[in-house]
């Protein structure tokens, strides 16, 4: 006899049972179970690809508004339901109600902007070079395409991926991170009652170490869309490139924020707290490292301590908190052993960096600043992936963006300054995806495009009209007249 709720996977339009259920693990109470979900085998797995595969010559054919009004309708029911999903995503991820009510808007939104780009989709009509001949260029449907999620994001970076894929025409097997599969599971069950056809949307949870290798060698998927840290990205390019899949990834980031003597101090030091720690730093947009000036140097570490002392810390549901626990036990051993080890390598823990205790057992840390790191430490080279943010001291802009660009990253880059000059000059000699003038470096639109360079990427950018790239291929047809 089971109390909690078991969930399925959804396959070919089936609800079908797991050969094993894992529970779903509330982070701010652990005595606290979402519910129990399916692990997917790899025979599940295929069923979910075969039954992508067959839905695919239907839905790729199909006429654009059905695909318009599925997606708009999907959208308009997870922005309906935005307090409940909000909450079910504090509840399961750690986010803070406002910030999981915030991305379940956002992944709401995504859907109706992609409902829209259904109709949007042109093709060119070019003169041939050769008289008497008409050449037509349009964008058709990749196939079946295999889309990886991290937990961090368990509603938004889903919906990036699932809307512009069947927008375009693309059949789905989506696998969420093992971590979270409760907001996926409540978006598949959104999704199954949208007037899709059974098979064009697909749903296999399970751990990546399971699935995750059936699914990107599958040979009946044609593309796979990624997003997750750097060494199972690259694993993941790697299998692609022997398959010769098309593959996009998104991966990590160590993002740096400038602040320039010229700064705001009172926004600089805003800006740096909302990027550096909010959804308990677990963002790869997050900024871990601070490269600040020498000019603004003593009152920024001041200000932004006492700042750092003002924030909440607690159970994600509750009001008032402003940073919520760390996603998992994993993760929290991770940034403590962060901390020591940027303590042990000669940086001075300044604020935070201890395990807190709250009225229910969970993982609770206190947001951690490190002064005096230089750019050699592994905390300013690898990333942490919580609420950790180490100070690297410049003399001045040159070194600060040449700081800000020694890295194997480049996802987001932040300067706060009030100079017209050195903004400019940042925002073209930064050599990361995206840019942030006086603006955290977490935090970005729906509808434009969303990625980075060096090791944080690699493919086409998703989000915006920039999205076909991947979820479309390009057929060049000649007329002869
Ligand atoms: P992860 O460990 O790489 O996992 C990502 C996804 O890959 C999960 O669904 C995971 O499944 C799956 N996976 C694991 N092994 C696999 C394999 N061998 N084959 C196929 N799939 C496999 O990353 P994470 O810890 O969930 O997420 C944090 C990372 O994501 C950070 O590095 C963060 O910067 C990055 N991120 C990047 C962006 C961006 O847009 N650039 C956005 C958000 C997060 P399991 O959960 O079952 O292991």
């Amino acid at each position: 006899m089971h109390t909690t709720p078991r969930h399925d996977n959804l396959i070919g339009g089936q609800w079908l049972a797991g050969g094993s259920y894992t529970p779903n693990i509330n982070p701010s109470n652990l005595a606290d179970v979402l519910g129990e979900y399916a692990q997917a085998s790899a025979a599940d797995l295929d069923a979910a690809v075969q039954a992508a595969r067959a839905a695919f010559p239907v839905w790729s054919m199909s006429g654009i508004q059905a695909r318009a009004d599925a997606l708009d309708a999907i959208g308009t029911e997870i922005l309906a339901r935005r307090d409940e999903l909000g909450a079910l995503l504090a509840r399961e991820e750690g986010k803070t109600r406002v910030e999981g009510v915030g991305e379940v808007s956002r992944a709401g939104n995504i859907f109706k902007f992609f409902a829209g780009e259904c109709l949007r989709l042109a093709g060119e009509v070019v003169p041939s070079v050769r008289p008497g001949i008409g050449v037509e260029i349009t964008r058709e449907p990749v196939g079946v395409v295999g889309i990886i999620t991290p937990w961090n994001f368990p509603m938004a970076i889903p919906a990036w991926k699932i809307a512009p894929a069947l927008a375009y025409g693309n059949c789905v097997v989506f696998k969420p991170a093992d971590l979270v599969p409760g907001c996926a599971w409540e978006l598949a069950e959104i999704i199954s009652r949208s007037g899709i056809p059974a098979g064009v949307f697909n749903l296999v949870m399970g751990r990546g170490s399971v699935i995750g290798d059936p699914l990107v060698n599958h040979p009946g998927v044609d593309a796979i869309s990624f997003t997750g840290s750097q060494g199972v990205g690259a694993r993941i390019a790697q299998q692609c490139a022997l398959s010769l899949k098309k593959v996009q990834l998104e991966m990590g980031g160590k993002n740096p924020q400038v602040i320039l003597d010229d700064a705001n101090l009172a926004q600089a030091v805003e800006l740096s707290v909302q990027s550096a720690f909010y959804s308990t730093g677990q963002r790869c947009t997050a900024s871990s490292r601070l490269i600040v000036t020498e000019g603004i140097y003593p009152q920024f570490v001041a200000a932004i301590t006492a700042r750092m002392a003002t924030l909440k810390v607690g159970d994600a549901l509750e009001a008032g908190t402003d940073i919520g626990p760390v996603s998992s036990l994993a993760q929290l051993e991770q940034d403590m052993r962060y901390v020591e080890l940027g303590q042990a390598q000669g940086g001075q823990l300044v604020a935070g960096g201890d395990r807190l205790q709250r009225a229910t057992e969970g993982f609770y840390m206190a947001p951690a600043l490190l002064t005096d790191t230089t750019a050699d430490m592994r905390i300013n080279r690898e990333e942490v992936f919580g609420p950790v943010a180490s100070i690297i001291r410049v003399k001045g802009y040159d070194e600060a963006l040449f700081e800000a660009n020694n890295t194997p990253f480049g996802l987001s880059a932040g300067i706060a300054t009030t100079s017209l000059k050195h903004a400019t000059h940042f925002k073209r000699h930064s050599q990361a995806g995206m840019v942030m003038v006086n603006l955290p470096t977490a935090g970005v639109d729906y509808h434009v495009p969303f990625g980075g360079r060096k090791g944080s990427s690699y493919g086409p950018r998703e989000q915006g009209r920039y999205a076909q790239e991947f979820f479309t291929t390009v057929k060049t047809a000649y007329i002869g007249i």
